[in-house]
Protein backbone atom coordinates (compact mmCIF):
# COMPACT_ATOMS: atom_id res chain seq x y z
CA UNK A 1 0.00 0.00 0.00
CA UNK A 2 2.88 2.58 0.73
CA UNK A 3 4.22 1.84 -2.35
CA UNK A 4 1.98 2.72 -4.44
CA UNK A 5 0.93 5.63 -2.75
CA UNK A 6 4.71 6.51 -3.14
CA UNK A 7 4.36 5.11 -6.65
CA UNK A 8 1.52 7.78 -7.87
CA UNK A 9 2.85 10.63 -6.44
CA UNK A 10 5.64 9.85 -8.28
CA UNK A 11 4.07 9.15 -11.58
CA UNK A 12 2.33 12.08 -11.12
CA UNK A 13 5.01 14.34 -10.95
CA UNK A 14 6.48 12.51 -14.09
CA UNK A 15 3.39 13.20 -16.04
CA UNK A 16 2.72 16.43 -14.81
CA UNK A 17 5.38 17.98 -13.94
CA UNK A 18 3.98 19.11 -10.67
CA UNK A 19 3.06 17.49 -7.16
CA UNK A 20 -0.58 16.72 -7.01
CA UNK A 21 -2.46 18.27 -4.55
CA UNK A 22 -3.45 15.35 -2.63
CA UNK A 23 -4.32 11.55 -2.68
CA UNK A 24 -7.58 9.59 -2.33
CA UNK A 25 -8.44 5.98 -2.58
CA UNK A 26 -10.87 3.38 -2.87
CA UNK A 27 -11.11 -0.12 -2.30
CA UNK A 28 -12.18 -3.44 -4.55
CA UNK A 29 -14.98 -5.48 -3.11
CA UNK A 30 -16.16 -9.07 -2.72
CA UNK A 31 -19.19 -9.99 -1.83
CA UNK A 32 -19.60 -12.13 0.98
CA UNK A 33 -23.02 -13.47 0.59
CA UNK A 34 -26.68 -12.43 -1.45
CA UNK A 35 -26.02 -13.22 -5.19
CA UNK A 36 -27.86 -12.00 -8.24
CA UNK A 37 -30.31 -10.45 -5.46
CA UNK A 38 -29.58 -6.63 -6.03
CA UNK A 39 -31.47 -6.55 -9.36
CA UNK A 40 -34.53 -8.29 -7.83
CA UNK A 41 -34.47 -5.53 -5.64
CA UNK A 42 -33.05 -7.72 -2.75
CA UNK A 43 -30.10 -7.94 0.24
CA UNK A 44 -26.79 -7.70 -0.40
CA UNK A 45 -23.68 -8.32 1.76
CA UNK A 46 -20.35 -7.15 0.28
CA UNK A 47 -17.34 -5.72 2.13
CA UNK A 48 -14.61 -3.40 0.95
CA UNK A 49 -11.18 -5.32 0.76
CA UNK A 50 -7.67 -4.11 1.43
CA UNK A 51 -7.12 -3.65 -2.29
CA UNK A 52 -7.21 -0.16 -3.48
CA UNK A 53 -7.48 2.18 -6.77
CA UNK A 54 -5.42 5.68 -5.73
CA UNK A 55 -6.27 8.81 -7.30
CA UNK A 56 -3.45 11.47 -7.57
CA UNK A 57 -4.99 14.94 -7.97
CA UNK A 58 -4.10 18.65 -8.67
CA UNK A 59 -6.57 21.47 -9.94
CA UNK A 60 -5.66 23.37 -12.58
CA UNK A 61 -6.43 27.29 -13.58
CA UNK A 62 -8.02 26.33 -16.95
CA UNK A 63 -10.93 23.74 -17.51
CA UNK A 64 -8.89 21.32 -19.13
CA UNK A 65 -9.38 17.44 -17.39
CA UNK A 66 -6.48 15.15 -17.87
CA UNK A 67 -6.14 11.84 -16.68
CA UNK A 68 -3.23 9.12 -16.75
CA UNK A 69 -3.05 5.97 -15.26
CA UNK A 70 -0.36 3.40 -14.55
CA UNK A 71 -2.59 1.15 -16.45
CA UNK A 72 -2.52 2.85 -19.92
CA UNK A 73 -0.28 3.65 -22.29
CA UNK A 74 -2.36 7.19 -23.58
CA UNK A 75 -3.34 10.40 -21.18
CA UNK A 76 -6.67 11.01 -21.82
CA UNK A 77 -7.31 14.95 -22.18
CA UNK A 78 -10.81 16.74 -22.34
CA UNK A 79 -11.99 20.32 -21.90
CA UNK A 80 -15.13 20.43 -19.42
CA UNK A 81 -17.24 22.13 -21.99
CA UNK A 82 -16.99 18.82 -24.54
CA UNK A 83 -18.05 16.68 -21.42
CA UNK A 84 -20.75 14.74 -22.80
CA UNK A 85 -21.46 10.52 -22.49
CA UNK A 86 -20.88 10.63 -26.06
CA UNK A 87 -17.33 11.20 -26.34
CA UNK A 88 -16.25 8.43 -23.51
CA UNK A 89 -14.73 5.50 -24.63
CA UNK A 90 -12.12 3.18 -23.31
CA UNK A 91 -11.03 2.96 -19.71
CA UNK A 92 -10.78 6.86 -19.20
CA UNK A 93 -14.64 6.58 -19.81
CA UNK A 94 -14.53 5.58 -16.22
CA UNK A 95 -13.21 8.39 -14.44
CA UNK A 96 -14.74 10.87 -17.02
CA UNK A 97 -17.75 9.59 -16.79
CA UNK A 98 -17.79 9.76 -12.75
CA UNK A 99 -17.23 13.49 -13.66
CA UNK A 100 -20.37 14.36 -15.85
CA UNK A 101 -22.39 11.72 -13.11
CA UNK A 102 -21.43 14.56 -10.20
CA UNK A 103 -23.06 16.82 -13.08
CA UNK A 104 -26.58 14.91 -13.45
CA UNK A 105 -26.06 15.16 -9.35
CA UNK A 106 -26.07 18.96 -9.07
CA UNK A 107 -22.51 19.65 -9.33
CA UNK A 108 -21.91 22.76 -11.32
CA UNK A 109 -19.82 21.50 -14.55
CA UNK A 110 -19.82 25.06 -15.99
CA UNK A 111 -17.96 26.33 -13.06
CA UNK A 112 -15.58 24.01 -11.50
CA UNK A 113 -11.36 24.12 -12.53
CA UNK A 114 -9.83 21.85 -14.60
CA UNK A 115 -7.60 18.82 -13.02
CA UNK A 116 -4.82 16.28 -14.02
CA UNK A 117 -5.43 12.85 -12.33
CA UNK A 118 -2.86 9.91 -12.04
CA UNK A 119 -4.43 6.69 -11.06
CA UNK A 120 -2.81 3.47 -9.91
CA UNK A 121 -4.19 0.21 -8.19
CA UNK A 122 -3.52 -2.82 -6.57
CA UNK A 123 -6.90 -4.13 -7.50
CA UNK A 124 -6.86 -7.10 -9.63
CA UNK A 125 -8.74 -5.71 -13.29
CA UNK A 126 -11.75 -8.07 -14.09
CA UNK A 127 -11.30 -10.67 -11.53
CA UNK A 128 -14.55 -9.59 -9.68
CA UNK A 129 -13.10 -7.73 -7.59
CA UNK A 130 -14.39 -4.69 -8.85
CA UNK A 131 -11.59 -2.50 -9.80
CA UNK A 132 -14.41 -0.14 -11.76
CA UNK A 133 -16.10 0.77 -8.52
CA UNK A 134 -12.65 1.33 -6.56
CA UNK A 135 -11.79 3.70 -9.58
CA UNK A 136 -15.29 5.48 -9.83
CA UNK A 137 -15.22 6.03 -5.97
CA UNK A 138 -11.92 7.49 -5.89
CA UNK A 139 -12.82 9.64 -8.55
CA UNK A 140 -15.80 10.46 -6.86
CA UNK A 141 -14.56 11.34 -3.50
CA UNK A 142 -11.28 13.20 -4.64
CA UNK A 143 -13.70 15.68 -6.75
CA UNK A 144 -16.32 15.90 -4.26
CA UNK A 145 -13.53 17.02 -2.43
CA UNK A 146 -11.20 19.45 -4.32
CA UNK A 147 -14.52 20.74 -6.20
CA UNK A 148 -16.33 21.08 -2.67
CA UNK A 149 -19.83 19.75 -3.83
CA UNK A 150 -20.40 18.36 -0.19
CA UNK A 151 -22.14 14.99 -1.55
CA UNK A 152 -22.44 12.26 1.39
CA UNK A 153 -20.95 8.45 0.71
CA UNK A 154 -24.49 7.33 -0.44
CA UNK A 155 -25.16 9.66 -3.01
CA UNK A 156 -21.48 9.62 -4.15
CA UNK A 157 -21.93 5.81 -4.25
CA UNK A 158 -24.59 6.56 -7.15
CA UNK A 159 -22.50 8.81 -8.58
CA UNK A 160 -20.16 6.35 -9.30
CA UNK A 161 -22.96 3.48 -10.67
CA UNK A 162 -24.42 6.38 -12.78
CA UNK A 163 -20.98 6.35 -14.35
CA UNK A 164 -21.06 3.14 -14.87
CA UNK A 165 -24.24 2.92 -16.15
CA UNK A 166 -24.48 5.49 -18.74
CA UNK A 167 -20.97 6.37 -19.43
CA UNK A 168 -19.44 3.02 -19.70
CA UNK A 169 -22.69 1.80 -20.71
CA UNK A 170 -22.19 -1.50 -18.18
CA UNK A 171 -25.91 -2.00 -16.47
CA UNK A 172 -24.39 -2.76 -12.87
CA UNK A 173 -26.49 -2.35 -9.98
CA UNK A 174 -25.51 -0.42 -6.71
CA UNK A 175 -23.98 -3.03 -4.93
CA UNK A 176 -20.22 -2.40 -5.90
CA UNK A 177 -20.25 1.13 -5.22
CA UNK A 178 -22.18 1.45 -1.98
CA UNK A 179 -19.26 -1.30 -0.49
CA UNK A 180 -16.36 0.66 -2.09
CA UNK A 181 -17.86 3.74 -0.27
CA UNK A 182 -19.20 2.51 2.48
CA UNK A 183 -16.96 -0.61 3.74
CA UNK A 184 -15.50 -0.52 7.10
CA UNK A 185 -12.60 -2.37 8.86
CA UNK A 186 -13.65 -5.68 10.00
CA UNK A 187 -17.32 -5.19 8.60
CA UNK A 188 -19.74 -5.65 5.69
CA UNK A 189 -22.10 -3.53 4.50
CA UNK A 190 -26.11 -4.80 4.49
CA UNK A 191 -27.63 -3.10 1.49
CA UNK A 192 -31.61 -3.59 0.62
CA UNK A 193 -31.45 -2.58 -2.74
CA UNK A 194 -34.82 -2.09 -2.83
CA UNK A 195 -34.95 0.90 -0.34
CA UNK A 196 -30.95 1.67 -0.58
CA UNK A 197 -30.98 1.74 2.93
CA UNK A 198 -27.49 0.74 3.89
CA UNK A 199 -25.98 -0.89 7.02
CA UNK A 200 -22.34 -1.38 8.53
CA UNK A 201 -22.49 -4.78 9.87
CA UNK A 202 -19.68 -5.90 12.11
CA UNK A 203 -17.90 -9.08 10.66
CA UNK A 204 -15.74 -10.20 13.44
CA UNK A 205 -13.44 -12.46 11.53
CA UNK A 206 -10.69 -10.99 13.33
CA UNK A 207 -12.01 -12.06 16.58
CA UNK A 208 -12.71 -15.45 15.64
CA UNK A 209 -9.09 -15.87 13.95
CA UNK A 210 -10.90 -16.20 10.52
CA UNK A 211 -9.38 -14.95 6.81
CA UNK A 212 -11.32 -14.68 4.36
CA UNK A 213 -9.72 -16.66 1.64
CA UNK A 214 -10.03 -15.49 -2.51
CA UNK A 215 -9.72 -17.99 -5.03
CA UNK A 216 -9.87 -16.53 -8.49
CA UNK A 217 -10.03 -18.99 -10.61
CA UNK A 218 -8.62 -16.82 -13.84
CA UNK A 219 -11.61 -18.18 -15.82
CA UNK A 220 -13.05 -14.59 -17.56
CA UNK A 221 -16.51 -14.00 -16.85
CA UNK A 222 -18.41 -11.46 -18.93
CA UNK A 223 -21.93 -9.51 -18.33
CA UNK A 224 -22.24 -9.38 -21.88
CA UNK A 225 -22.37 -13.01 -22.57
CA UNK A 226 -25.75 -14.60 -22.58
CA UNK A 227 -26.02 -15.99 -19.38
CA UNK A 228 -26.39 -12.84 -17.26
CA UNK A 229 -29.04 -11.24 -19.47
CA UNK A 230 -30.50 -14.75 -19.49
CA UNK A 231 -30.97 -15.14 -15.85
CA UNK A 232 -32.46 -11.50 -15.13
CA UNK A 233 -35.42 -12.59 -17.90
CA UNK A 234 -35.81 -15.86 -16.10
CA UNK A 235 -36.40 -13.63 -12.55
CA UNK A 236 -38.56 -11.03 -14.71
CA UNK A 237 -40.70 -14.01 -16.24
CA UNK A 238 -40.94 -15.17 -12.55
CA UNK A 239 -41.85 -11.77 -10.56
CA UNK A 240 -44.48 -11.73 -13.45
CA UNK A 241 -46.30 -15.13 -13.62
CA UNK A 242 -45.87 -14.65 -9.48
CA UNK A 243 -47.92 -10.77 -10.27
CA UNK A 244 -45.12 -9.44 -8.08
CA UNK A 245 -43.24 -5.93 -8.76
CA UNK A 246 -39.57 -7.95 -8.59
CA UNK A 247 -38.94 -11.46 -6.57
CA UNK A 248 -38.50 -9.36 -2.98
CA UNK A 249 -41.85 -9.61 -3.01
CA UNK A 250 -41.88 -13.20 -2.55
CA UNK A 251 -40.90 -15.37 1.03
CA UNK A 252 -39.84 -18.84 1.14
CA UNK A 253 -43.49 -19.51 1.94
CA UNK A 254 -44.52 -18.57 -1.37
CA UNK A 255 -42.31 -21.66 -3.10
CA UNK A 256 -45.32 -24.25 -3.19
CA UNK A 257 -47.63 -21.62 -4.84
CA UNK A 258 -44.48 -20.87 -7.66
CA UNK A 259 -43.58 -24.32 -7.90
CA UNK A 260 -47.48 -24.87 -9.06
CA UNK A 261 -47.40 -21.46 -11.41
CA UNK A 262 -44.03 -22.06 -12.93
CA UNK A 263 -42.34 -24.10 -15.49
CA UNK A 264 -39.46 -26.14 -13.91
CA UNK A 265 -36.80 -23.86 -14.93
CA UNK A 266 -38.04 -20.59 -14.01
CA UNK A 267 -38.56 -22.28 -10.24
CA UNK A 268 -35.57 -22.67 -9.38
CA UNK A 269 -34.14 -19.30 -10.71
CA UNK A 270 -37.03 -17.98 -8.19
CA UNK A 271 -36.14 -20.35 -5.60
CA UNK A 272 -32.72 -19.16 -5.58
CA UNK A 273 -33.43 -16.01 -5.16
CA UNK A 274 -35.98 -15.85 -2.85
CA UNK A 275 -34.02 -18.18 -0.46
CA UNK A 276 -30.24 -16.34 -1.45
CA UNK A 277 -32.08 -13.25 0.18
CA UNK A 278 -33.30 -14.95 3.09
CA UNK A 279 -29.84 -16.55 3.69
CA UNK A 280 -28.41 -12.78 3.64
CA UNK A 281 -30.63 -12.01 6.67
CA UNK A 282 -29.89 -14.98 8.02
CA UNK A 283 -26.30 -14.50 7.79
CA UNK A 284 -26.41 -10.89 8.91
CA UNK A 285 -28.66 -12.22 12.25
CA UNK A 286 -25.95 -15.24 13.03
CA UNK A 287 -23.11 -12.12 13.17
CA UNK A 288 -25.00 -10.60 15.65
CA UNK A 289 -25.99 -13.38 17.47
CA UNK A 290 -23.57 -16.12 17.26
CA UNK A 291 -20.47 -14.74 15.56
CA UNK A 292 -18.50 -15.36 12.52
CA UNK A 293 -18.01 -19.09 13.28
CA UNK A 294 -21.19 -19.99 12.40
CA UNK A 295 -21.88 -18.27 8.93
CA UNK A 296 -20.21 -21.21 7.47
CA UNK A 297 -23.57 -23.43 6.43
CA UNK A 298 -25.16 -20.36 4.98
CA UNK A 299 -22.18 -19.99 2.74
CA UNK A 300 -22.38 -23.45 1.69
CA UNK A 301 -25.99 -23.26 1.18
CA UNK A 302 -25.86 -20.10 -1.26
CA UNK A 303 -22.90 -22.25 -3.16
CA UNK A 304 -25.38 -25.30 -3.94
CA UNK A 305 -28.43 -23.03 -4.84
CA UNK A 306 -26.15 -21.60 -7.30
CA UNK A 307 -24.77 -24.36 -8.24
CA UNK A 308 -27.92 -26.34 -8.69
CA UNK A 309 -30.87 -23.77 -9.01
CA UNK A 310 -29.53 -20.44 -10.90
CA UNK A 311 -27.21 -22.72 -12.59
CA UNK A 312 -24.15 -20.04 -12.53
CA UNK A 313 -21.38 -21.93 -11.16
CA UNK A 314 -18.59 -24.03 -12.94
CA UNK A 315 -16.35 -26.82 -12.34
CA UNK A 316 -13.27 -25.14 -11.30
CA UNK A 317 -15.06 -22.54 -8.58
CA UNK A 318 -17.18 -26.03 -7.23
CA UNK A 319 -13.82 -27.40 -7.09
CA UNK A 320 -12.40 -24.89 -5.11
CA UNK A 321 -15.12 -24.34 -3.43
CA UNK A 322 -15.29 -28.70 -2.11
CA UNK A 323 -11.92 -28.46 -1.68
CA UNK A 324 -11.75 -25.60 0.75
CA UNK A 325 -14.71 -27.13 2.08
CA UNK A 326 -12.63 -30.66 2.47
CA UNK A 327 -9.33 -29.23 4.01
CA UNK A 328 -11.26 -26.83 6.89
CA UNK A 329 -13.19 -23.95 5.89
CA UNK A 330 -15.87 -22.71 7.94
CA UNK A 331 -17.98 -22.67 4.71
CA UNK A 332 -17.03 -21.65 0.97
CA UNK A 333 -19.31 -20.26 -1.90
CA UNK A 334 -18.45 -19.01 -5.83
CA UNK A 335 -18.58 -15.24 -5.63
CA UNK A 336 -19.88 -12.67 -8.46
CA UNK A 337 -22.05 -12.83 -11.43
CA UNK A 338 -20.85 -16.36 -12.30
CA UNK A 339 -19.57 -18.38 -15.17
CA UNK A 340 -15.91 -17.99 -14.16
CA UNK A 341 -14.26 -15.61 -11.83
CA UNK A 342 -13.84 -16.10 -8.10
CA UNK A 343 -14.49 -18.26 -4.58
CA UNK A 344 -14.53 -17.32 -1.51
CA UNK A 345 -13.70 -19.47 1.42
CA UNK A 346 -14.01 -18.35 5.50
CA UNK A 347 -11.06 -20.51 7.00
CA UNK A 348 -9.61 -20.56 10.26
CA UNK A 349 -6.18 -18.41 10.18
CA UNK A 350 -3.76 -21.75 10.77
CA UNK A 351 -5.39 -23.85 8.00
CA UNK A 352 -4.78 -21.01 5.20
CA UNK A 353 -1.80 -22.77 3.91
CA UNK A 354 -3.16 -25.97 4.29
CA UNK A 355 -6.55 -24.87 2.09
CA UNK A 356 -3.79 -23.39 -0.35
CA UNK A 357 -2.26 -26.45 -0.94
CA UNK A 358 -4.82 -28.40 -1.24
CA UNK A 359 -6.12 -25.84 -4.06
CA UNK A 360 -3.56 -25.98 -5.87
CA UNK A 361 -2.75 -29.75 -6.00
CA UNK A 362 -6.53 -30.52 -6.95
CA UNK A 363 -6.13 -28.12 -10.29
CA UNK A 364 -3.24 -29.68 -10.79
CA UNK A 365 -5.05 -32.59 -10.63
CA UNK A 366 -7.91 -31.56 -12.78
CA UNK A 367 -5.34 -29.99 -15.46
CA UNK A 368 -7.07 -26.20 -14.64
CA UNK A 369 -4.39 -23.56 -14.58
CA UNK A 370 -3.38 -22.70 -11.40
CA UNK A 371 -5.85 -20.24 -9.39
CA UNK A 372 -4.41 -17.33 -7.81
CA UNK A 373 -5.22 -18.17 -3.68
CA UNK A 374 -5.08 -14.80 -1.43
CA UNK A 375 -6.62 -13.53 2.00
CA UNK A 376 -8.21 -10.49 1.89
CA UNK A 377 -9.23 -8.12 5.24
CA UNK A 378 -12.64 -6.12 5.35
CA UNK A 379 -11.40 -2.46 5.49
CA UNK A 380 -12.16 0.74 4.62
CA UNK A 381 -14.18 2.91 2.39
CA UNK A 382 -13.10 5.81 0.37
CA UNK A 383 -11.53 8.36 1.62
CA UNK A 384 -8.92 10.90 1.65
CA UNK A 385 -5.25 9.54 2.23
CA UNK A 386 -3.10 12.53 2.00
P1 LIG B 1 -13.92 -5.49 -12.52
O1 LIG B 1 -14.71 -4.32 -12.00
O2 LIG B 1 -14.53 -6.81 -12.11
O3 LIG B 1 -12.47 -5.45 -12.17
P2 LIG B 1 -14.78 -4.38 -15.01
O4 LIG B 1 -14.78 -4.91 -16.40
O5 LIG B 1 -16.07 -3.98 -14.41
O6 LIG B 1 -14.02 -5.46 -14.10
O7 LIG B 1 -13.85 -3.10 -14.95
C1 LIG B 1 -12.53 -3.15 -15.46
C2 LIG B 1 -12.24 -1.94 -16.31
O8 LIG B 1 -12.16 -0.76 -15.48
C3 LIG B 1 -10.90 -2.00 -16.99
O9 LIG B 1 -10.99 -2.68 -18.22
C4 LIG B 1 -10.56 -0.53 -17.17
O10 LIG B 1 -11.23 0.00 -18.30
C5 LIG B 1 -11.15 0.10 -15.95
N1 LIG B 1 -10.16 0.21 -14.87
C6 LIG B 1 -10.17 -0.42 -13.67
N2 LIG B 1 -9.10 -0.08 -12.93
C7 LIG B 1 -8.38 0.79 -13.66
C8 LIG B 1 -7.14 1.53 -13.47
N3 LIG B 1 -6.45 1.41 -12.34
N4 LIG B 1 -6.72 2.32 -14.47
C9 LIG B 1 -7.43 2.44 -15.61
N5 LIG B 1 -8.58 1.79 -15.85
C10 LIG B 1 -9.06 0.97 -14.92
MG1 LIG C 1 -16.75 -3.92 -12.45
Amino acid sequence: MTDIRNDVTASFAATFGQEPTGLWSAPGRVNLIGEHTDYNEGFVLPLAIDRRTIVALALRDDRVMRVASAFADELVELDLAELTTDVLHGWSAYPLGVVWALGEFGADLSAVPGFDIYIDSDVPVGAGLSSSAALESAVAVALNDVWQLGLDKQALARVGQRAENEAVGAPTGIMDQSASMLGREDSAVFLDCRSLDAEVIDLGFDRAGLDLVIIDTGVSHSHSTGGYADRRASCELGARTMEVPSLRYLGVDDLDRARELLDDVTFRRVRHIVTENQRVLDTVRTLREQGAAAIGDLLDASHVSMRNDFEISIPELDLAVETAQMNGAVGARMTGGGFGGAAIALVPRDAVSRIQVAIDGAFAEHGYSQPDVFSVRASDGARRDR
